[in-house]
């Protein structure tokens, strides 16, 4: 059945929704909806320039609004996603909800769109009237985007994933403190530093004093510095209440959702009525500031030629790009700095593993603001209007 272009959205000037905003105008997006713009905090205010006849913003908390819509695009966040989601669906809105926010994504209802990847997911759950599509977690959408192509050819025995996580995938508040912090570590020490001749041990020993006493304000959003460290714990404790040894004990969500995304992306495991592809791994914050980095082990299930898995992997996409596994193509070409603000997925560091000819590894990065977050979404939206 045709879908109507009636497109509200929610969440669109927050740090996902102006990279979905932008990307959307680059693609022309707006050509073919008529957009309304909703605000949590600004109802009755000016829409943004790319509203047609819909020039004031709507109460993002008004079902009757909102039911109105054909299509919902939210960046908004879990907790709005939490209130509106159920009621609006009570009230008998009919229409398809696409939403950034992790709240419903593993919803029985819910498909987590990653269309190249999962295209063939995405399309069954259409046929079968499916209406609610959630964008993947950031790190496990650009995972699957660089090495889908293991797992489409049913290669993957199993896989662990070690992460480098950058302070964007926390919100605009954690990118700015994670700033602020190395302003005032290199405050602590610019005489120093202008200096040649002082001693670095200083440095460091200043530097470290300085980290170790920032102030609660001064790490409100991590809780820790991150500036000149790293957090080898990301979102809550899903082991609260188990004990050593049982399913989950010690587990973050973050690396929780590797395994547990990567599956129901991929329309496998328990809810497919098939097998998982066991993932796990750390999942680590770094001071890196919007792009996603991870290193991955992969068990095959044979023993395949690197140049071969190099030739898959370089043929799943068009963003796809493979790194040749040398120092200076990888310290260019496979790094945050490299990759923020494009749409390339790199894969580099291929290798075989000393562990044996069917153990491979990978590096790659992505940038979560884009194929981690606002892409796959407004290609559902086109997928939905093409539908
Ligand atoms: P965000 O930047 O905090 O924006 C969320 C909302 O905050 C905005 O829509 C806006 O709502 C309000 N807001 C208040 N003050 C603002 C200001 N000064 N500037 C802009 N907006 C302001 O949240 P986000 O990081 O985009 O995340 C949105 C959702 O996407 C979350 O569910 C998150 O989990 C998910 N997600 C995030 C990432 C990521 O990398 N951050 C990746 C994947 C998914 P009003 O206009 O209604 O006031």
């Amino acid at each position: 059945m045709k879908v109507g272009n009636l497109v509200g959205l929610v969440g669109w000037r927050g740090m996902v929704g102006s990279v979905l905003m932008d990307r959307m105008q680059a693609e022309g997006d707006f050509a073919l909806i008529e957009p309304i713009f909703f605000s949590t905090s600004n109802a009755g205010g000016t829409a943004p320039a790319q509203a047609k006849n819909e020039t004031t913003l709507r109460d993002a908390f008004d079902i009757a609004a909102l039911k109105r819509c054909d299509i919902i695009i939210t960046a908004q966040g879990g907790d709005y996603t939490s209130e509106v989601f159920p009621k609006l669906r009570a009230a008998g809105w009919t229409g398809h909800w696409i939403d950034a926010a992790s709240t419903l994504r593993m919803a029985d209802d819910a498909i987590i769109v990653l269309d190249p990847v999962n295209l063939p997911v995405i399309q069954s759950a259409l046929l079968k009237g499916g209406k609610n599509w959630i964008g993947g977690n950031c790190t496990v959408s650009c995972m699957l985007m660089g090495v889908g192509a293991l797992y489409k050819a049913g290669l993957v025995e199993w896989m662990t994933t070690m992460t480098y996580q950058a302070a964007s995938g926390g919100g605009a508040q954690h990118m700015r403190e994670l700033l602020t912090q190395f302003g005032t570590l290199n405050a602590e020490v610019r005489t120093l530093l202008d200096d040649p001749k002082s001693a670095i041990l200083e440095i460091d020993r200043k530097v470290l004093a300085k980290q170790q006493s920032l102030c609660a304000a001064e790490t409100a959003n991590f809780g820790v510095p991150l500036g000149g460290s790293l957090i080898p714990w990301i979102d809550k404790d899903m082991g609260i209440g188990k004990q050593p040894d049982e399913a989950g004990w010690g587990v973050s969500r973050e690396d929780w959702k590797g395994g547990a995304e990567t599956n129901k992306i991929l329309g496998q495991g328990a809810g497919f009525g098939s097998a998982a592809t066991p993932v796990d791994g750390f999942c680590v914050r770094v001071g890196a500031m919007r792009c996603h980095s991870q290193a991955l082990t992969f068990k095959l299930r044979r023993d395949v030629p690197t140049a071969d898995i190099e030739a898959m992997i370089a043929a799943d996409n068009e963003w796809v790009k493979v790194v040749p596994n040398n120092r200076e193509a990888t310290i260019k070409d496979l790094t945050p700095v490299a990759v923020t603000g494009t749409m390339t997925i790199p894969v580099g560091r291929i290798r075989k593993l000393a562990m044996g000819p069917d153990y491979v590894g990978a590096f790659t990065v992505g940038d979560q603001l884009l194929w981690g977050a606002a892409e796959p979404l407004r290609r559902m939206l086109r997928i939905l209007l093409n539908a």
